[in-house]
């Protein structure tokens, strides 16, 4: 691992990951995404004898892996559709010669019976299934391709299968290893924290200069921007052009060609940011995207952490910023309205799930957590909005909240959001009058404020658990935590009803510490370059974490640059030499500010 990778420590349950294959045991390996499965599978595959089949759904992730394998030094080749005859043929020619430790390929031509005939004439090692939810009718992404997979312990029986997966519920999880019918499965289950991620969640009101003040968190960083529609993509790209920003659009309403073009230049980074919509990121493995914003709110807490989860794979801090309102779960909402009942009556806990998850005053890590069945080991993330104490809420929460909840029972608890927003705010609407609710004691009580704030706070309470919306109106109730609340025994959270720009994040680890950013700008150029003249994108060549190594620790020999993280053998020889003459004449420079200055 060390001599290729350039890694001396493994990342949770990678070691255990590897033992299973190495002892031919076989396992479900659950890691979230920059959890480091590669490596999992690639590194036992690289020292066993024989060949190790890489079983995964898409072309680019593929070609990504098998780039990114060659460029370390570990022999792989991929058979898929895209290459040629000769390609394809050069390839089972490396099967027979023994010359490649690893094959990529689609489920789809592992099964095929020529295929087969040849595998049971070779030495295998194990076979490991990457996106292996895909397996499985439960999860997000279900393919009938991978159904066909059960046949390759019938065909294989002595052959360890791994599979891999950063879906999380355990549904899944038990359907793939029925479905592949793996025996004695060892499943190992890792932590769905991603602690290096900055989560922040906002109300939407300025959206451009909302993104902006993001970007300028950013500037020459890759990140990705979701927008729910296209014409959302396509707008913001042009206002975003107006002041002076380079992106891309990225949607399913571009011809192939457009779309292709523009994930490149993203990919190899020619334009830091992309925006999209949810059609683009399946399959983009870039390991150095700094940020995600979504200028909507997803359909689900899933759906988020997925497209979030595509920030940060290098393990370096990434910053998640959710601009939300509440007409995004009005959209989302009429959307649902054509699902058959029961997918409908799920989509619908979902969509609340994932508001409430907007609006509350929970960590943001805590709540994640607890979606996917996990609970945060620590008290505060430290790495989110609410933990890093970003928000400011108003004064008087107690009194604040308790009124809202009086008024809901003065009401009788048959009333929605908008309706007690209006009671409370003191509204001189025609049916306020006609119910007789402005005679209420809690009438007008909050009429300093305005609805959209009042029934903000509202929907902040329902976040905490305080209040429930219940059956086809959204009628509010009020919960045991809510009564709680009203006995003084609990205070919640409510915002301060103002827009303010974020402020800059506490980094959640020290990996900026003593990078010398300078030297950082320099190699991020150099790496550019080497990758255009080797046509991989750049985080192949190294990754944003190496290269922070390097510009901290400068090194100058072969030896020291080998003591980098992520440079192994192969790196260093194809790469040493610019890398070292680049930081020798920075240091030079340097130096000899240093000495004019002093
Ligand atoms: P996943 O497939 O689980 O999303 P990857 O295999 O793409 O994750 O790995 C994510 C990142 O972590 C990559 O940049 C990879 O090089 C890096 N990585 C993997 N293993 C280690 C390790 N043991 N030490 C440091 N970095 C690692």
């Amino acid at each position: 691992m060390t001599q290729y990778w350039g890694y001396d420590t493994f990342l949770p349950l990678q070691k255990e990951a590897m033992e299973c294959i190495v002892q031919g045991q076989d396992s479900v390996v659950v890691l979230p995404t920059g959890g480091g499965k590669s490596l999992c599978f690639q590194a036992p595959a690289a020292i066993m004898k024989g060949l190790t089949l890489v079983i995964s759904p898409l072309i680019s992730l593929m070609k990504d892996q098998v780039d990114a394998l060659t460029e370390v030094g570990v022999p792989a080749a991929r058979l898929d559709s895209s290459l040629s005859v000769a390609e394809q043929n050069a390839v089972f020619t490396a099967i027979q010669d023994k010359t490649i430790k690893l094959l990529y390929l689609s489920p789809e031509r592992l099964v095929s019976e020529s295929f087969l005939e040849i595998l049971l004439h070779t030495e295998l090692s194990f076979i490991a299934i990457d996106e292996a939810h895909c397996v499985s009718m439960w999860g997000h992404d279900f393919r009938p391709e991978y159904r066909q997979l059960g046949l390759l312990k019938q065909k294989f029986p002595d052959i360890t299968i791994a599979a891999y997966t950063a879906t999380a519920t355990e549904q899944v999880r038990e359907d793939i290893a029925e479905q592949l019918h793996l025996k004695d499965c060892q499943m190992l289950v890792g932590s769905f924290d991603r602690p290096s991620l900055v989560y922040k969640v906002q109300p939407r009101n300025n959206i451009l200069k909302q993104v902006c003040t993001v970007l300028e968190r950013h500037k020459n960083e890759s990140g990705i921007i979701y927008c729910i529609r296209r014409k959302d993509v396509d707008q913001l790209c042009v206002n975003l052009k107006d002041h002076g920003y380079n992106a891309v659009p990225y949607h399913a309403g571009m011809t192939n060609e457009g779309r292709k073009k523009n994930q490149d230049r993203f990919i190899n980074e020619k334009v830091d940011i992309i925006v999209a919509t949810v059609a683009f990121g399946m399959g983009i493995d870039k390991s150095n995207v700094r940020y995600v914003i979504h200028t909507g709110m997803p359909k689900s807490l899933e759906h988020y952490q997925q497209e979030s989860g595509r920030a940060g794979r290098d393990g370096l801090e990434a910053e998640c910023c959710l601009f939300y309102s509440w007409g995004d779960y009005g959209i989302w909402k009429s959307l649902m309205r054509d699902m058959p009942a029961e997918a409908q009556k799920s989509a619908m806990l979902k969509l609340q799930e994932i508001y409430n998850f907007c609006t509350g005053g929970v960590c943001r890590h805590k709540t994640i957590l607890q979606y996917f069945g996990q609970d945060l080991a620590k008290d505060s993330c430290n790495a989110c909005d609410i933990c890093l104490g970003e928000l400011e809420c108003i004064k008087d929460e107690l009194i604040t909240s308790q009124k809202i909840l009086s008024c809901i029972m003065r009401l009788d608890q048959r009333f929605g959001g908008e309706y007690t927003a209006l009671v409370l705010t003191g509204s001189q609407e025609k049916r306020i009058i006609e119910n007789n609710h402005h005679n209420l004691s809690t009438y007008g009580l909050l009429g300093d404020y305005s609805k959209h704030t009042v029934h903000g706070w509202i929907e902040q309470l329902v976040g905490q658990g305080c209040i429930e919306k219940t059956g086809e109106y959204n009628v509010l109730t009020v919960t045991p935590k809510g009564w709680t609340v009203l006995k003084d025994k609990e205070k919640p959270r409510l915002l301060k009803p103002t827009e303010r720009p974020a402020k800059v994040s506490k980094v959640v680890n020290d990996s900026w510490d003593g990078v010398d950013k300078g030297l950082f700008g320099i190699l991020r150029k150099l790496r550019a370059q080497i990758a255009g003249q080797s046509k991989v994108p750049a985080f192949i060549i190294f990754s944003d974490a190496a290269l922070r190594d390097m510009a901290r620790r400068k090194p100058t020999t072969r030896e020291t640059l080998l003591e980098v993280k992520g440079v192994g053998e192969k790196k260093c020889k194809q790469y040493g030499q610019v890398i070292l003459s680049a930081i020798k004449d920075y240091c030079q420079e340097n130096v000899y500010y240093e000495d004019f200055e002093g």
